[in-house]
């Protein structure tokens, strides 16, 4: 369904305020286990782009992210949760667990104060109990179930149910500028809006990929400014597909979503789908990102590092 976006403008002077009150908290724990990192690679920046179905992803006008498959290892052939729908596939993808494991197969807000996490421990604690800094900018409101107290040194989720990429983009960059945090999760909302209100191919929601496209450069440029581009794994993927004007399980269009890696050490221009026994699944986000910033996850996971994105183990 189609609800208010917030304008940008009104948007940045929330975030200003916001901003203010959202400086670390706990200080980080050190529990978690290191494991040799990759090379050249100290930073994580995972942009989600609700909806976003590879075949769309690949029609539309979306020269970034091209750009970055050009750069980077990629699948078009990578699978969201079998549930494919928004709070428990993104669950998913930042706990390396299917809903199963880590319980959010719900996907509202919950009341005020009686609000769950998942009972798996997200990308951001393991990320911050190693000592790193970690934000999330999401574009809505029932983000709130993976933001749990301690575990983001800067969170924004927004009060009302859905805000505009743009407005994520903005604050994503000022955060890096201001701050750069190590580990950033970025999610864009605005594709899933247009597909549910025009439809899954639409040409509404063709044009709401380019712009979420260049949210992305918008991002880019903003860690290129900061000098941390080339210390940084950028990692572009998705929650769900759809079709018509909605997404659900026991659909081929909704369960597959594109997977795209680029930074240092990792192949260029790597079509995954080239190791035919190899199938990414969003669990291997999680997975993946531990792995190359030599994170061992405290708990048992489902997800599996892709290593074949790793030159070295790919030819
Ligand atoms: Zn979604």
């Amino acid at each position: 369904m189609m609800v208010g976006i917030m304008s940008p403008r009104a948007f940045a002077h929330r975030v200003a305020l916001l901003t203010f009150l959202l400086l670390p908290t706990a200080p980080p724990l050190l529990s978690a286990r290191t494991v040799a990192p990759a090379p050249g690679i100290s930073r994580a920046l995972i942009v989600s782009i609700d909806g976003l179905r590879p075949d769309l992803l690949l029609r539309a006008n979306a020269p970034v992210i091209h750009k970055l498959m050009e750069q980077g290892s990629f699948t078009m052939w990578a699978r969201t949760t079998d549930l494919a729908v928004t709070l428990p596939s993104h669950t998913s993808m930042l706990t390396g667990v299917r809903p199963s494991k880590h319980g959010v197969i719900w996907n509202t807000n919950l009341p005020p104060g009686r609000q769950v996490y998942p009972a798996w421990p997200t990308l951001f604690e393991v990320a911050r109990q190693r000592g790193f800094t970690t934000a999330m900018v999401a574009g809505k409101s029932k983000f709130s179930t993976l933001a749990k107290p301690g575990t983001l040194s800067w969170s924004f989720v927004p009060t009302e149910t859905v805000i505009s990429d743009k407005a994520v983009a903005d604050t994503a960059s000022l955060w890096i500028r201001s701050y750069a945090p190590r580990v950033l999760f970025v999610h864009l909302p605005e594709v899933d809006i247009a597909g549910h209100s025009k439809g899954w191919g639409s040409p509404a929601q063709l044009a709401a990929i380019a712009a979420a496209d260049r949210c992305v450069g918008q991002i880019l440029e903003s860690l290129r400014d900061g000098g941390v581009l080339d210390s940084t794994v950028v990692l572009i993927t998705a929650d769900h597909g759809g079709a018509g004007l909605s997404h659900g399980p026991d659909d081929v269009r909704s369960r597959e979503i594109p997977w795209i890696i680029s930074g240092p050490g990792i192949c260029r221009n790597y079509d995954l789908t080239l190791n035919q026994d190899l199938e990414v699944r969003t669990e291997d986000t999680f997975a993946t990102i531990c792995y190359l910033l030599g994170i061992t996850p405290p708990k048992p996971i489902d997800g599996r590092p892709v290593t074949q994105i790793l030159c070295a183990h790919a030819r």
